[in-house]
């Protein structure tokens, strides 16, 4: 892991939600308040992957990106139902900044992996994840 490139991505998206720690066990991004809320972590790794996904997330928000999957559900729990496009979407953005990052995508590959398993997933709603994780990630990156 390359700990100054995780806090660049971070610090370079400008005017990013606010980010609380350890008042919740599951990583979350509330468009309500634009917040994004992390548990507390052992592992450094850990913390930037969830926090990296919250931040796609976040990208959908209206004064943003204003992505249309943003409104399937009012807040997004990284650990389940990654059968949505706002899922995938932010499954695949996090695996590219921690590509970035040079965080471990094993566990990941994992989750994905067993997305695809478990849930049934169509070819046209890995298209619209891959174009919506582009735009995503740029918004970050770019700004
Ligand atoms: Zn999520």
């Amino acid at each position: 892991m390359n700990q100054t490139i995780c806090e660049s991505i971070v610090n370079g998206y400008p005017k990013k939600p606010k980010i609380f720690q350890g008042i919740e066990n599951i990583p979350c991004y509330y468009m309500d308040g634009d917040i994004i809320h992390l548990p507390d972590y052992t592992d450094l790794e850990d913390y930037y992957r969830d926090l990296f996904h919250e931040l796609i997330h976040s990208t959908g928000h209206p004064s943003r990106l204003n992505r249309e999957t943003i409104y399937t559900t009012n807040y997004f729990d990284s650990s389940k139902d990654c059968g949505t496009i706002e899922e995938l979407t932010a499954t695949f953005g996090e695996m590219v900044l921690c590509h970035f990052a040079e965080i471990s995508t094993e566990k990941l590959k994992k989750t994905i992996t067993e997305c695809f398993q478990y849930y049934d997933i169509k070819q046209n709603s890995v298209q619209s994840a891959q174009k919506y994780m582009g735009e995503a990630v740029l918004y970050i990156l770019k700004n």
